[in-house]
């Protein structure tokens, strides 16, 4: 046996043959071509084949693979990527394959720049865009997933989502990629599925071949080559037990409306980035959307989506939601997360820069389009609620509010809200409830903030501890200033710890926004408390002295 360590992409574990994906590879064409009218035709007829083809793998594929499809269908289309190919082979006479290569490299290039995972992550999903282009402009044969006949695991370097929609889901038992990251497309997709999936495994092709038994770690991020006996019925009895516990949550998890035991009402939502994420949600109970994260729309996007566009995404999410209320985030990008319409300066301190409401005051065109798109989704009684990120002040939300009341959302009856994820938003929460609708707290920033330690270095994790007295006590301290004024609710994702759950409802949040894979356990959770032993057990938890001291209490009221 032999293991190899890699990024725990997509929970769970699976043991099956190995079966090894090679993306079709061509020689690209050089030199210059002779007729650059024909070449820019052979272009814009690899482009449309290339996008339809996507489209209509997204039509027969669901859920966040559709998502993802359908995104690469707009980025195949994208006016400005083919433009920039097209002017290659006007002014030089660049072959086509060659072209849309060049253009979608610097894309991708700018993309895989950033510091944030997740925009580095679309670089991938441009240079395969790209690569489908160009190989289509040549004539060179599609990769080939069909092949794929009985259960495996599949190996790859990378496996680009268009080819993940060609495999067969009940086939694929795990994925193990030597590239990639948690935010590459081929993990969330793998989420989406609950296919077990490490990604970013160090010499994983060499080590790997053809039908030699594989086991997948999901959780632990392992991949064992060859397992022994002992590994494979470790891993074969985890899964089995993550399947039951599912089961037993379902059967636990009472009907209808969240709420404690002694029937204390908490709104239990979820956190989404796209449509397809919330068909996911909603199967497993979602009664709302908490945090609908809109960077999506604009990351990867060569200009930024215009009002109508935004409406039709907003407004499907509603269509869904029917009485339920979806919170949607106005935009949270900056230096951190770079869009590549907007020409931002690096910076020395992106987490600490340019981002959230700050950015959105520097462009009140993009704001003013977002809000209206957000507001006219508000209508025939939908429930819609919207929030800032990094609000920071008073006077700040004040500008939030003149810019939703601009844009028609009080007589819409949007919801207003700020999210407190910057310290100095806790010390003011008084303030900002008194000018807002809700308080929602993210505790991913907010914890980093407090304690001044950046959330992406591994190092500084002991500090990103969701039990750490200093995040109760700044929980505790936004309710209790925000109590009679505002609603508090919870979007970080500490809220979809259940025991951390249950202290956040003892000190007084009232809702509660977590990942889909969290929502069974929340509230089975919630359903199994009461209010008063979540208020006794966070009375304790605000007091103790470190995080497992908190940690210990909370784990007390889980049944
Ligand atoms: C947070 O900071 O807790 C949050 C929910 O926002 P994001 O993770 O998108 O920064
Ligand atoms: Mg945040």
């Amino acid at each position: 046996m032999r293991t190899l360590t890699g990024v725990a992409a997509s929970s769970g574990a699976s043991v099956a043959p190995a079966w090894l994906y090679a993306a079709a590879d061509f020689e690209m064409p050089q030199g210059e071509v002779d007729d650059r009218g024909a070449e820019v035709e052979k272009l814009r007829e690899a482009v449309e084949a290339v996008g339809r083809a996507l489209e209509e793998k997204a039509a027969l594929a669901s859920g966040e693979l559709a998502e993802v499809l359908d995104a690469q269908a707009m980025m195949a289309r994208d006016p400005e990527l083919a433009d920039s190919a097209e002017r290659a082979i006007q002014d030089q006479g660049t072959p086509a394959a060659k072209a849309i290569s060049d253009a979608g490299e610097s894309y991708a290039e700018i993309l895989a720049a950033s510091e944030s995972q997740y925009m580095a992550a679309r670089a991938e999903d441009i240079r395969d865009v790209c690569k489908r282009i160009a190989r289509r402009a040549v004539g060179a044969p599609e990769t080939s997933v069909a092949d794929l006949s009985k259960p495996s695991i599949i190996v790859a370097t990378e496996l680009p989502p268009a080819d993940v929609a060609s495999l067969d889901p009940e086939l694929v038992q795990g994925i193990a990629t030597q590239e990639g990251s948690r935010t590459s497309h081929t993990a969330i997709v793998a989420r989406a599925l609950r296919i077990p999936a490490v990604v970013a495994v160090k010499g994983l092709k060499a080590a790997a071949s053809k039908n030699v038994p594989i086991a997948v770690d999901g959780d632990e991020g392992q991949i064992h080559i060859e397992p022994d006996d002992d590994t494979k019925k470790r891993l074969e009895g985890k899964a089995a037990a993550k399947a039951a516990r599912r089961e037993e949550l379902k059967a636990r998890v009472p009907e209808g409306l969240a709420a404690t035991k002694d029937g204390h009402r908490v709104e239990v939502g979820a956190n989404i980035g796209a449509v397809a994420e919330l068909e996911a949600a909603l199967e497993e109970g979602a009664e709302g959307v908490g945090l609908l994260r809109t960077e999506l729309l604009y990351i990867g996007h060569a200009k930024a989506p215009d009002e109508d566009e935004q409406r039709d995404v907003y407004g499907t999410m509603t269509e869904l939601l029917g009485d339920r209320r979806l919170v949607v985030r106005t935009f949270d990008f900056g230096a951190d997360k770079p869009v590549p319409f907007l020409d931002i300066d690096a910076e020395e301190n992106p987490a600490l820069g340019v981002r959230g409401i700050r950015l959105a005051r520097l462009h009140p065109d993009l704001i003013t389009t977002q809000l209206r798109a957000i507001v006219r989704t508000a209508v025939g009684g939908r429930r819609v609620g919207v929030m800032a990120p990094m609000v920071a002040t008073a006077e700040e939300a004040d500008w939030f509010v003149e810019q939703v009341e601009a844009a028609g959302g009080r007589e819409a009856g949007v919801e207003v809200g700020a999210m407190v994820e910057v310290p100095a938003a806790v010390l003011v929460a008084g303030d900002l409830a008194e000018r807002l609708d809700f308080l929602s707290i993210g505790t991913n920033d907010l914890t980093q903030y407090l304690h001044a330690a950046d959330r992406q270095q591994g190092a500084l994790s002991y500090l990103q501890d969701p039990f750490s007295p200093a995040l109760l006590r700044a929980v505790q301290r936004i309710c209790f200033e925000a109590h009679d004024q505002a609603w508090v609710g919870v979007c970080g994702e500490a809220a979809g710890d259940p025991a951390w759950a249950l202290i956040a409802v003892g000190l007084g949040v009232t809702e509660l926004s977590v990942g889909s894979d969290s929502l069974l356990e929340v509230r089975v959770a919630l359903a199994e408390a009461t209010l008063d032993d979540c208020r006794t057990a966070a009375e304790e938890a605000v007091g103790a002295p470190d995080p497992a001291a908190a940690r210990r209490v909370a784990a007390g009221l889980l049944a």
